[in-house]
């Protein structure tokens, strides 16, 4: 397998989240009780004994953490995460921490090598444009259902707009939050085609980019620049120029291919 930012070995990036929510992770709410979640009869209750709720939502929350500090850079590239040393810090169990990294395997923001353990995942030139490649083809998708997308969902592009522009020019914004709200608009592009499965696999791989961008703050200096032409893309579709030679969709081809190029660029990966 080789569908994902991972240097080798790791499975495809599991799509993770609920609903069509963007934006940073959500804490877990508290956990219920914990309990059977089968019906009254005896035999549902055996058969859901094993179930969890409470240990689930702690190793969703440690899996929420890792991901934090990947994203922020805090842990970098190859950083081995040693089941043990992540247990004592974090106050939770190791197999709490052994499940949590077999989560963020699964996402491909982490590899796991025989006799080695589990490290950070580190980008590949031909993963990146690989993600890339599969942006074109759902954020392509997007910006063709424009026209036929109802209010709720024009009006996300919009307003998911206004949240990156204005954290850019505020001058205040962390690079992170820079990154997430960035990914938010394109995901908001997505989210017109109305296809919750596509906005799944496209939140999968802004994860994957996440991890590339985290590993890079020269692309910081763009930011402004970045703004304008997120918002021509926006005055195309409103303007209702799709399929124009200089239309919404060659706009936003260009754009992921620039991204492409920047990216591995930054990345010094070639
Ligand atoms: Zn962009």
């Amino acid at each position: 397998m080789s569908d994902n930012l991972t240097t080798q070995g790791s499975a495809s990036p599991a799509p993770r989240r609920g609903g069509l929510q963007n934006g940073p992770m959500p804490a877990a709410p508290p956990a219920p009780p914990t309990g059977s979640l089968a019906g009254s009869g005896a035999g549902s209750k055996a058969r859901f004994a094993s179930l969890s709720v409470e240990h689930a939502s702690t190793v969703s929350r440690v899996a929420a953490e890792l991901r934090r500090a990947v994203f922020e850079g805090e842990l970098e590239s190859g950083t081995p995460l040693r089941e043990l040393a992540l247990a004592e810090s974090l106050g939770v169990s190791r197999p709490t921490v052994r499940e949590a990294l077999t989560v963020l395997v699964a996402e491909g923001l982490a590899t796991r090598e025989p006799n080695r353990g589990v490290s950070v995942a580190t980008p590949r030139a031909e993963s990146v444009r690989d993600v890339c490649r599969a942006r074109w083809v759902l954020e392509g998708a997007g910006v063709q259902a424009w026209t036929a997308a109802d209010d709720t969902r024009r009006g996300r592009v919009r307003t998911t707009l206004e949240a990156y522009t204005d954290a850019v020019r505020s001058g205040q914004a962390s690079y992170e939050e820079l990154n997430e709200r960035h990914l938010s608009f394109h995901v908001s592009l997505v989210e017109l085609t109305g296809s919750p499965r596509l906005v799944h696999m496209a939140e999968a791989l802004m994860d994957e980019l996440k991890l590339a961008l985290a590993q890079v703050d020269r692309l910081q200096r763009n930011a402004h620049d970045e703004a304008e032409s997120h918002e021509g893309l926006v005055a195309l579709l409103e303007a209702g120029d799709i399929d124009g030679r200089r239309g919404a969709y060659a706009f936003l081809r260009k754009h992921i291919d620039d991204a492409e190029v920047e990216i591995i660029e930054a990345l010094g990966l070639e």
